[in-house]
């Protein structure tokens, strides 16, 4: 009997294949397989066995026994899977993978530099691509001669903007809350979708961006949208004759940006009227409408010298708080679930005007040093967005009846869902407990929004009776 040549082949793999399991599960022989995973690892500058070694192979000029044997058995379609945890720490995306065109010389300069994961090129979030000086200095400038050609491939092929955005960003290692437009199924591969407003949050310029979808495009890994960069119009001379002096209803007009520094110049695009162009993840990006041209909330602003403007159906405070919410959720910070922006909530045009009034109130009501009324001033927006206050306060009298006679008082906010505030401050001139006592209540009173109820809890019984007192007398006096 004659093998046939087929069989013989098969006869081979059986022989690679046994000698390899036993070199794998034999404990005696396990620390030989470690390090032959070490020269492979070393070989393929990937951690552990490759998933399509043969796509690997071929870089490698002396390939050792057990790369050769795995190419081998991968052309049978045999994938081993080490019972050995195997791994090298540093990161979880291996450079060869991310760019599988790298040629031999491409390896020796990454293995020289001891570079094996795309985690140790990108910001910490892994969406942008360091300089080669930034990841230098992260190696401790142990990198001699110019920047390699693998590198300079990242920055071309995988980056979008001037900011350095990769194509393929890292993946997230924070869950991003429900998008609030799904990106569907059959939108893979280029696609455009023209009609989308969209916004997010700038933590760079700090700042909300509202952009026009120019295109958006989608693989199966992710997706990036290329927008028109609009601006918020606010001439507010001209709005004014336009609109009722109800700020509520100031509308948010947008207008194409005529260009300006977020403007990305490497982005082509076939729209030769857009002057100011930003691309970003899609999933980055929130949704809001404007109002069709024929609406009339759009034709009430035909008259302005505006060539080409939209109307948001949101105001912009609104769009800005949420873009900022996102951003704060997709990176996990926490924030004060009160502030929940509400249609009952007064915008933040009559905030500010409340606000203004607060502060002259406390300047104009004490007579003290400036620093103190500037600090009842940030008390007082701190509890702005808050309505039930609880207060403790108490005031003390020092040295009574000699030249320091000096007499205190403090307060703190011990409702626990606010701000837990505390104040202490001291009065000068007649000291006395009632006195001191009332300053406090008077400074607690000072820094309250308007239309808060509050109780504040206090042991002297003259501003108990006086109030009580009061209550009754219409007359105001001191
Ligand atoms: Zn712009």
């Amino acid at each position: 009997m004659y093998p046939h040549i087929d069989n013989l082949m098969d006869l081979l793999v059986k022989s690679q294949l046994n000698a390899l399991s036993a070199l794998f599960n034999t404990d005696i022989l396990r620390p030989i397989a470690i390090q032959k995973l070490d020269i492979l690892t070393h070989e393929f500058w990937y951690p552990g066995i490759p998933r399509d070694i043969n796509k690997y192979i071929g870089k490698i000029s002396s390939p050792s026994y057990l790369s050769k044997s795995l190419a081998l058995l991968e052309q049978y379609q045999i994938h081993l899977d080490p019972t050995i945890s195997y791994g090298i720490t540093g990161g979880h995306i291996p450079i060869v993978e991310y760019l599988p065109n790298l040629s031999s010389n491409d390896y020796k300069s990454l293995r020289n530099k001891r570079i094996m994961y795309l985690n140790q090129l990108v910001s910490t979030d892994g969406n942008y691509l360091l300089t080669w000086n930034e990841v230098k200095r992260l190696n401790n400038n142990n990198f001699k001669g110019p920047k390699p050609k693998w590198f300079k491939l990242l920055e071309n092929d995988f980056t979008l903007s001037n900011y350095r955005t990769l194509t393929h960003p890292l993946n997230d290692n924070y869950t991003i809350p429900a998008r609030l437009q799904q990106i569907p199924d059959q939108s893979l591969g280029n696609h455009k979708k023209r009609n989308e407003w969209t916004y997010h949050w700038d933590a760079r310029i700090q700042n909300c961006i509202i952009g026009k979808t120019y295109i958006q495009d989608t693989d199966t890994c992710s997706s990036i949208t290329t927008m028109e960069h609009y601006l918020p119009f606010n001439n507010s001379s001209i709005l004014n004759n336009v609109t009722p002096q109800s700020p509520r209803s100031l509308p948010l007009i947008l207008i194409p940006c005529s260009g300006c520094h977020l403007n990305d110049h490497s982005l082509i695009l076939q729209d030769a009227r857009i002057k100011c162009s930003i691309s970003i993840r899609t999933n980055r990006l929130s949704t809001f409408n404007i109002f069709n041209r024929l609406n009339q909330e759009h034709k009430r602003f035909k008259n302005l010298p505006l060539s080409k403007y939209y109307v948001s159906t949101k105001p912009l405070h609104q769009i800005r708080h949420s873009a900022h919410s996102i951003y704060l959720a997709q990176h996990n910070v926490n924030t004060v679930t009160t502030t929940i922006i509400t249609p009952e909530l007064p915008s933040l045009h009559d905030q500010n005007h409340v606000l203004q009034q607060l502060s002259s109130v406390i300047a104009s009501a004490l007579l003290c040093d400036d620093k103190i009324k500037l600090t009842l001033i940030d008390i007082a927006s701190k509890f702005f967005s808050y309505t039930n206050f609880q207060f403790y306060s108490d005031g003390s009298v020092s040295d009574i009846g000699t030249i320091n006679s000096k007499s205190g008082f403090g307060w703190v906010q011990t409702n626990p869902l606010l701000p837990q505030i505390s104040f202490l401050g001291s009065t000068i001139f007649f000291p006395s407990s009632f006195k001191s006592e009332s300053f406090a209540i008077l400074t607690i009173l000072l820094v309250l929004p308007p239309n808060a109820t509050c109780e504040i809890f206090t042991d002297s019984q003259n501003c108990i009776d006086a109030f009580n007192q009061r209550l009754g007398s219409p007359i105001i006096s001191p």
